[in-house]
C-alpha cells in the first residue's frame, strides 16, 4: 500500500488537488458538482468515453438516492470505477501464478519501442524467478541491436537464461529457438520480446502473427499471454497504442509502466475500459521491484484515497 502510493504519488496529488476544487462551496452533489467531476477525470487521462460511463453511474446514484453529500462523493466515485474495472479484470495469475495446464507458460510481450518493455520483461522474470520459476527469455526484437544487448542484460542481473540471434534474423527464428530450447529444459515460463515498429501496421501484424503460428506448432496454445506494455506517461498517445495493437493482434493483458513521476495514473482506467482488456501489472519505477500485480480496488484506493 505505501509503495502503491508512493508510486502513484504525482496522480493521486493531481487529482486531491482538482477533486478538492469540485466540490468547494458544495454540500450536495448536483449538475454543477457532476460537471466539475467529469473535467477532474478527462484532466487525469482517464478518457472521455470512459468518464462519461462512471458519470452516468454517478448520476444514477444520485437520481436513486436523491441527496448525495458531497462528503461521500470519493468514495462513491472509488466505488464505481472499482465495479467498472471489473468489468475486464485479470482472472487468472494474480501474483506471479502460473496455470498448472499450461508448461511453459508463453508470455508474448509487445508494445512501442521506449514504453519500457525490456524493463518489465526484466521485472517479469524477476518476480517468476523469486517465485521459484524457471524462466526462458527471447530476444524475438530483432530489428534494434540495442534491443536484444538491453534485454542480455536484464537477463543476467536476473540470472535467467536468454535465446538470441544475430540482429536482422527472422523473429519467428528465435521464437521457435526459445520455445524448443524451454520445452527441452522443462522450463515453467517463457517470456518473448518482439519489435514494436508501429509505422508499419501491415508489417507489424504479419511479423506477430508469424511469430505467433511458430509458437502454437511448438508448444500448441502458445503463447498463452500477450501483454502489451504501454507508457502511462504518455496519456493519449497510450490510448492510441492500444487501439493500434489491438487491431494487430489480440491483446490479452495489459502492463501499464512509469505510472510514477506522472499525474496521468488515469490511463489505467480509461485504457482498459475502452478497449476491454485488462491491466495485469503496473511498473511504478525502474528498479527490478518496481512492478506490481494490478489490484484495481488498491489502485482506486490510492488514485482517489
Ligand atoms: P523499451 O524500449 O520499451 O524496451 O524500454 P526500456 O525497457 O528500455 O525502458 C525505457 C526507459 O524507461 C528506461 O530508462 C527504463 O528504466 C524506464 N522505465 C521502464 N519502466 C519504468 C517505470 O515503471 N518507471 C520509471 N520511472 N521508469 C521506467
Amino acid at each position: 500500500k505505501e509503495v502503491l502510493d508512493k508510486g502513484l504519488a504525482k496522480t493521486k496529488e493531481s487529482v486531491l488537488k482538482k477533486m478538492t476544487r469540485a466540490v468547494v462551496g458544495k454540500k450536495k452533489v448536483d449538475d454543477d458538482v457532476l460537471d466539475n467531476l467529469e473535467e477532474v477525470l478527462i484532466t487525469s487521462d482517464v478518457g472521455v468515453d470512459t468518464t462519461i460511463r462512471i458519470i452516468e453511474r454517478i448520476e444514477d446514484r444520485v437520481a436513486r438516492d436523491r441527496y448525495i453529500n458531497t462528503s461521500e462523493l470519493n468514495t462513491i466515485l472509488r466505488e464505481e470505477i472499482v465495479a467498472l474495472l471489473a468489468e475486464n479484470e485479470y482472472g487468472e495469475t494474480g501474483n506471479f501464478e502460473l496455470p498448472s495446464d499450461k508448461k511453459p507458460y508463453v508470455i508474448m510481450v509487445v508494445g512501442v519501442n521506449g514504453v519500457g518493455k525490456t524493463t518489465t520483461i526484466g521485472k517479469l522474470a524477476h518476480k517468476y524467478k523469486s517465485a521459484g520459476k524457471s524462466v526462458v527469455l527471447g530476444a524475438a526484437d530483432t530489428f534494434r541491436a540495442a534491443a536484444i544487448e538491453q534485454l542480455e542484460i536484464w537477463a543476467n542481473r536476473v540470472e535467467v537464461p536468454l535465446i538470441k540471434q544475430k540482429m536482422g534474423a527472422d523473429p519467428a527464428s528465435v521464437a521457435f529457438d526459445t520455445l524448443s530450447s524451454a520445452k527441452s529444459k522443462g522450463a515453467d515460463v517463457v517470456i518473448i520480446d518482439t519489435a514494436g515498429r508501429l509505422h508499419n501496421k501491415v508489417n507489424l501484424m504479419n511479423e506477430l502473427t508469424k511469430v505467433k503460428k511458430v509458437m502454437d506448432k511448438i508448444i500448441p496454445g502458445a503463447p498463452h499471454e500477450i501483454l502489451l506494455v504501454l507508457d502511462g506517461s504518455t496519456g493519449q498517445n497510450a490510448f492510441e497504442q492500444a487501439k493500434q495493437f489491438s487491431k494487430a493482434t489480440e491483446v490479452t493483458a495489459l502492463a501499464i509502466t512509469k505510472l510514477d513521476g506522472t499525474a496521468k495514473g488515469g490511463v489505467v482506467i480509461g485504457v482498459s475500459d475502452q478497449f476491454k482488456i485488462p491491466v495485469k501489472y503496473i511498473g511504478i519505477g525502474e528498479g527490478v521491484d518496481d512492478l506490481q500485480v494490478f489490484d484495481r480496488k488498491a489502485f482506486v484506493d490510492s488514485l482517489f484515497g
